[in-house]
Parts: C-alpha cells; structure tokens; sequence
C-alpha cells in the first residue's frame, strides 16, 4: 500500500484536482444497483417478514443510493433456522475436498466480477477506487483462495487433534471495509465447515449482497451463507437469538463490550476485533522518506476509517521538526475528493454521523488549545468530507489523544527516549496496531518486545496478508483472524489420545 500512494503522490495542482470534479460516468456503467435489496434466507432473496427497510445514501454526493431490507428478529430466526438446516443436512459431513473446491470456485468468482465489486464498494462506502480495486477486492479473493487451501488440510493443521466445525456461526462486520471484513470471516468459517448468519453494516451493505449473489452463483448449498441487513437492532438479535454456536463481531469497543456481557456464561463462543489507537514511533535514525510515506498511508489510508491506523505519531525530538515540516507539504499534495477517480488519495467520509463525530473530536481539540493543520484545498459541495488534519501541540490527556477518532486525523506527540516512546504509545486502552521506524533492528525488536499491541509493524505500516493472525489484546479484542491462529476461532478441537 505504501508503494502504492508514493507512486501516485506527483504533486500535480489540488485546485485542477476538484474543478475537475465529476462522477466518473463510465466506471457507474459497470455496475447494476437496485432500487430495493432484501434479505438473502435459505438461498433465496426474500422481503422482511417483520422488519422494514433502510435508504443507503452514497457518501460522495450524500444522496439516497438504494432501500436495504432492515431484518427483524422473525427474520434473523428463519436465517439462524436456514443455517442450521444447512449445516445439519450435509455442509457439516462435506467431504472436505469438495469444500475445499466451493471456496476456490468463489475465489475465481470474485477475481471475475473484481470491476464490479470495487465500483460498487466505492460507490456505497466512498473510499477510493484506487483502493478498492487495488487491495480491498484482491485482497478479499486472496483470503478465500488461502482459506480454500486449508479447508482439506485441517487435521494437518492441528496435529493431535479432533477438529470438527462449531455449527451455524453469527458474524457482524462494520463499514469501513465491508467486502473484505465480510471475507475475512467468511473464508475461514466456511472452510471449517460452518454455515453462515452475515450481518453487514447499515451504511455498507450493497458488496455483501452482491457477495450473496455470488455465493449463490458458486452453487453452495441453501442456506450455508445467510445474509441479514438491517441497523444495531438486527446485530443485537442475531447476538440475543442463543441459537448460534458462535459471534464474531468487529465494531466499536462499546458495542463488543456490551455482545461480551450478553454472551458470557452462555457458551456461545466469541471473537471481538474493536477499536484501536495504534502509535507510529519514529526515530531520528529512521528513513525519514520512507517513515512519511508510511505515517500518510497509515493515516489517511481509506480516509483513517481503519481500527489499526497509526492514528498517533510519536516523533524523536531531534527530528520532529524537519518531519513535521515534510508531512505537511506531503499532505498538500493528497488528493481529496471522487471515489471514482482513480487519482484520489482521500475519498469520502462513510457517513454524516461519523463526519459529525470527527469534526466534534477535531473541534474539541481546538478549544483545549491543541493546534490543527490541513491543507488548504476546497472541498467538493455535496457529500461528506473531511480534510486530512494534524493535531499538533497535545499534553495527552486531551480526548483526542485517547480515543478512536476513525477520521483522517492524525495527532502528534515527540519524545526523547525509546522508554518514554513505549510510555506514549502504551498510554491508551486499545493495543491493536503500532508501527516503528527505525534502521536498527535491535530497536525494532526491544519496542515491539514492549508496546502492547496485537500487530506491530517494522518500516511499514498497514501490511496485510491472509496467512498472517491479525487481532488485538486489552480493548481491542480478542480472537485472530487469518493464518492457522484463525482457524481455530471456527474449529471444536479435542484432543486425540491414542
Ligand atoms: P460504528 O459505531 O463504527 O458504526 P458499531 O459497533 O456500531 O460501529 O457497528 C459495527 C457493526 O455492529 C454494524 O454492523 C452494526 O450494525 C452492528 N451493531 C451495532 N449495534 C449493535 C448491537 N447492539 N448488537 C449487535 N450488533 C450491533
């Protein structure tokens, strides 16, 4: 991703950039989006028995993009009820090989239809196209290919083990990523051998449900993909439902907190990704070309709407002021605007609320006395945008300094010592991500030994890989995803003693 943004990063005019601001006409033609969507039930796609409907708005112009089925509990049951037929009546006993070759077979379906898939994320959620067709959608098919891979090697995997699927398995995912969020949970499930109950976000359901049509394209079975939309309420009664074998939810920390409570005692297993405020230490050894390249992607990367983005930079004093200088002048140069435009940096805000939750953060810190920086660019009319920003001047105990703002807002602090980096970057109840830069290799492994995070990343940040866990630890969750650490979250394992 870092390649990516540095190649594109020429510095042409930001003013010819937005009076250039037109949809792109021609990338809308790929994609057919309806007026209404419903449910996907038991292989087919039905209207809510007792639950109404939703306006999806699309974030670039903030007008109405489509009506989304909003699934009531009578709704959620006949999915949970669809699944567990599925599973029961021969997904569970599969052959794993044929398993195997279901998952494949919806790989190549979704290289296939990769054009479509990511004018429509773009459409729907406002990031990039640049983004979605270069890691979003690839990145989806390559979790499913990987996934695939294992589905008949899971005894392998698991040495000395029984391994058996949970069963019908509840997964709510959020909107900042929807198509691959939906993957990365999807793939290992199914490879496992469980059937599916899918719940995307309200703002971001449209790829899902095309993936819905995928599935169905691929030939699985009834019913071992489901498919409810809808807001909270939904998620809330697919948790409350007791009849799945497990929640994997990824969402605000509050949220996940609440589905621990509900859930505790109750054996339904559990997966939390939450929230994070991932630090990016950089010291004055580091590559500091390399270091910017890596702050912009690790912030402004799909607008900051990223649980493990560097969302705080800590400086080495020596050199916090020619950084600070040179990430300014390479933020003049991040183009905002279009989704559709493959020349965009930074696209749209997904929602109103959440622009409202990251003005009132950024507002905040300026009446406690922090300093902001953006651009001096305009911004399209319609739609919801928000500048990239730097907050500057923080004592840290600011709420900026402590909470997920999940804009394209990026504090910063300096420090001297390495101890008092890992002090700064520890200050904070999340611990998924963290990054640090620094051409010592020691350094890398003495911080990473130290900073309480689930991913730490050396010279580089926002690198993602199927085959490598990703997850959290205090606030931000627990459970991996990806890798054979993934596998097990989807898995009965019983020890075999012979
Ligand atoms: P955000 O505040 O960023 O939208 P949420 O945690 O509210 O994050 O949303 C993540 C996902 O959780 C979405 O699919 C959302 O609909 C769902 N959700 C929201 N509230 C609940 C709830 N009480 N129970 C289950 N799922 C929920």
């Amino acid at each position: 991703m870092t390649t990516t943004r540095s190649e594109t990063g020429t510095g042409e005019n930001l003013a010819e950039t937005f009076s250039q601001y037109v949809p792109s006409i021609e990338a809308r033609d790929i994609v057919t989006i309806k007026e209404r969507y419903g449910l996907l039930i038991g292989g087919e796609e039905r209207q809510p028995r007792d639950g109404g409907s939703l306006t999806t708005i699309e974030p670039s112009s903030g007008e109405p993009l489509a009506e989304i089925a909003e699934a009531g509990k009578a709704d959620v049951d006949d999915a949970v009820t669809a699944a567990r037929a599925a599973f029961e009546g021969g997904w569970r006993d599969l052959s794993p090989r044929v398993r195997a070759k279901y998952v494949f077979r919806l790989a190549r379906l979704i290289q296939d239809r990769a054009r479509e898939l990511a004018v429509l994320e773009s459409i729907d959620g406002g990031k990039p196209i640049r983004e979605s067709r270069d890691i979003d959608i690839p990145l989806s098919a390559a979790h499913f290919f990987y996934h695939a891979g294992w589905a008949d090697k899971l005894e392998y995997a698991m040495p000395g083990m029984r391994v058996e699927p949970l069963g019908v398995v509840g997964q709510i995912i959020p909107w900042n990523f929807p198509l691959l969020m939906a993957a990365w949970k999807l793939a290992p499930a199914l490879a496992c051998g469980n059937t599916v109950v899918l719940k995307p976000a309200e703002t971001t359901s449209l790829t899902a449900l095309l993936l819905g049509e995928i599935v169905q394209e691929a030939d699985f079975p009834p019913g071992v993909l489901n498919i409810v939309t809808g807001a909270g309420a939904t998620g809330a009664a697919l948790v409350a439902h007791g009849g799945v074998d497990k929640i994997a939810f990824t969402g605000s920390t509050g949220v996940g907190k609440m589905i621990g409570r509900q859930l505790a005692g109750t054996g339904t297993r559990l997966t939390l990704e939450l929230g994070g405020k991932g630090a990016h230490v950089v010291f004055d050894d580091a590559a500091l070309d390399q270091a910017i390249e890596g702050i912009v992607d690790g912030i402004f990367f799909n607008q900051g709407h990223v649980c493990c983005a560097g969302s705080r930079l800590l400086v080495q004093e020596g050199i916090a002021e020619t950084l600070l200088g040179r990430l300014k002048r390479r933020m003049d140069l991040l183009r905002v605007g279009d989704p559709l435009d493959k020349n965009t940096d930074v696209g749209a805000i997904n929602s109103h609320a959440q622009l409202q939750r990251i003005e009132e953060y950024v507002g905040g810190a300026a009446s406690e006395g922090c300093e902001i920086h953006q651009p001096d660019a305009e911004l399209p009319e319609r739609g919801f945008w928000f500048l990239p920003t730097l907050v500057t001047g923080l004592g840290g105990s600011e709420r900026i300094a402590r909470e997920e703002v999940f804009g394209p807002v990026l504090t910063v602090q300096s420090f001297r010592t390495e101890a008092e980096a890992v002090a700064k970057a520890n200050a904070t109840s999340y611990g998924l991500s963290g990054g640090v830069w620094t051409e010592k290799g020691s350094r890398i492994l003495w911080m990473s030994q130290r900073m309480k995070a689930g991913v730490i990343w050396a010279n580089s940040f926002n690198q993602f890989d199927a085959a490598s866990p990703f997850g959290g630890v205090r606030e931000s969750g627990f459970g991996r995803e990806g890798g054979r650490q993934g596998l097990e979250e989807y898995l009965r394992l019983e020890p075999v003693h012979s």
